[in-house]
C-alpha cells in the first residue's frame, strides 16, 4: 500500500512514498495519470527504476485518482456537501442558512453558480469569510494583510496556536472576507450561460418568420411578439449599452435598442414609455421601457428582435 506522506502537498504535486514491490507503472495506474508524466515529474527520464522508500512526485493537475486523499482538510467548522442530482446552489444556501457569497468564499473556484455537475464536493462554511489556500507559511502575514483580514481573527478560525500549526497547503479561512474577485467572475460566467433572459412574460402571440397576413399576403416577422397589459416594466435581455431610445419611423413606435458584448443587439418595440437613454449602460434585468402599443401595433404588446452580425435571427431559442 502506497503512503502518503502527512500533509505534503506542495506546488501542486502530491507526494507518495514507494513501498516494498510497488512499480512506477502501478502508481501511476492507481493516481490515473500516464507513466511519461509520472516519470517527467520526477526526473527518471527513460527510467522505471524506483526503490522503496523512494519519495515520489505526483501532479495534482493530472491525477484524477486516489490522490484526493491528499486534498487538504477544510478549516474548522467547515462542512462538507456532495452536490446531488437536481441540486443547486440557492437550494443548497437555504438548506444551510447562509448566502451565496458564503458559499462562493469557502469555494472561490466554483466554475458556475448555475451548471455545476452532480458530485462536486462543496465546502459549506460557518459564516461569511473567503477560504484560501496557504502555500508557503512564511507568506501567512502577507496573506492575512493583503486580503484586508484579522491576523487574531483569522488565527482564532483556522485553530493556530504556533507557526507549528501551519502547513504548506492548508486552506485557511479568513472571516469576514468577500470573496469580491470569483463573485464577478461568476457573475459574468453566469452572463455566459444564460445570455439572454425574457425581455417580458406574456403570451407569445407572433412567432419568428414570415406570417400569413391574409388576402394573399405575406411578411417576415423579424422577431417575436408578447402580449402584456399596457404599463407592464420590460427588463433589458442582456446588460450593455443603449444605442438607440426614441421614435421610430418604422413602425416600431418607441424602441429601446441595446448593444451587448460581442455586437448583437437587442430591440424592445412599441413601449408606452421609455426608460432610458441613448448611451446608458443597463444591466440585465434592468427596466428600460414600459409595455405599449405605439406604432404599428394592435394592442399592447412588446416586439422583441435580436440581431447577431446585423441580422435578425429567432429569439426565440436564446431566451431563459
Ligand atoms: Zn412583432
Amino acid at each position: 500500500m502506497l503512503a502518503l506522506a502527512s500533509g505534503a502537498l506542495a506546488g501542486g504535486y502530491g507526494v507518495v512514498t514507494v513501498q516494498s514491490g510497488e512499480s512506477l507503472g502501478e502508481i501511476a495506474h492507481r493516481y490515473r495519470i500516464g507513466t511519461e508524466a509520472l516519470r517527467a515529474a520526477n526526473g527518471l527520464g527513460a527510467s522505471n527504476l524506483i526503490r522503496p522508500g523512494d519519495v515520489l512526485r505526483v501532479p495534482l493537475g493530472e491525477a484524477t485518482g486516489g490522490i484526493v486523499e491528499a486534498a487538504p482538510d477544510p478549516p474548522p467548522g467547515f462542512r462538507r456537501h456532495v452536490l446531488g442530482t437536481g441540486e443547486t446552489l440557492s437550494g443548497i444556501v437555504a438548506r444551510y442558512g447562509i448566502s451565496i457569497a458564503a458559499l462562493v468564499g469557502a469555494n472561490p473556484d466554483l466554475s458556475s453558480l448555475d451548471r455545476l455537475p452532480t458530485g462536486v464536493e462543496l465546502l459549506i462554511p460557518p459564516g461569511e469569510g473567503l477560504v484560501v489556500t496557504l502555500f508557503d507559511p512564511s507568506e501567512l502575514a502577507d496573506l492575512i494583510e493583503h486580503h484586508g483580514a484579522d491576523a487574531a481573527t483569522v488565527a482564532r478560525a483556522n485553530g493556530i496556536r504556533s507557526p507549528f500549526d501551519l502547513r504548506p497547503g492548508m486552506l485557511l479561512f479568513l472571516p469576514g472576507v468577500q470573496p469580491s474577485g470569483s463573485l464577478e467572475r461568476l457573475a459574468r460566467v453566469r452572463e455566459e450561460e444564460n445570455r439572454y433572459i425574457w425581455p417580458v412574460h406574456g403570451r407569445l402571440t407572433s412567432y419568428f418568420g414570415r406570417r400569413n397576413l391574409g388576402m394573399g399576403t405575406s411578411n417576415f416577422h423579424r422577431g417575436i411578439d408578447v402580449a402584456a397589459p399596457t404599463g407592464t416594466p420590460i427588463i433589458a435581455a442582456r446588460s450593455g449599452t443603449v444605442t438607440f431610445s426614441g421614435w421610430s419611423t418604422r413602425g416600431y413606435g418607441n424602441l429601446v435598442r441595446i448593444r451587448h458584448a460581442g455586437g448583437a443587439e437587442t430591440w424592445y418595440a412599441h413601449a408606452s414609455r421609455l426608460l432610458v437613454s441613448v448611451g446608458q449602460y443597463v444591466n440585465q434585468g434592468e427596466r428600460i421601457a414600459l409595455i405599449g402599443s405605439t406604432g404599428l401595433s394592435t394592442g399592447p404588446h412588446l416586439h422583441f428582435e435580436l440581431h447577431v452580425s446585423g441580422t435578425a435571427i429567432d429569439p426565440l431559442g436564446e431566451l431563459r
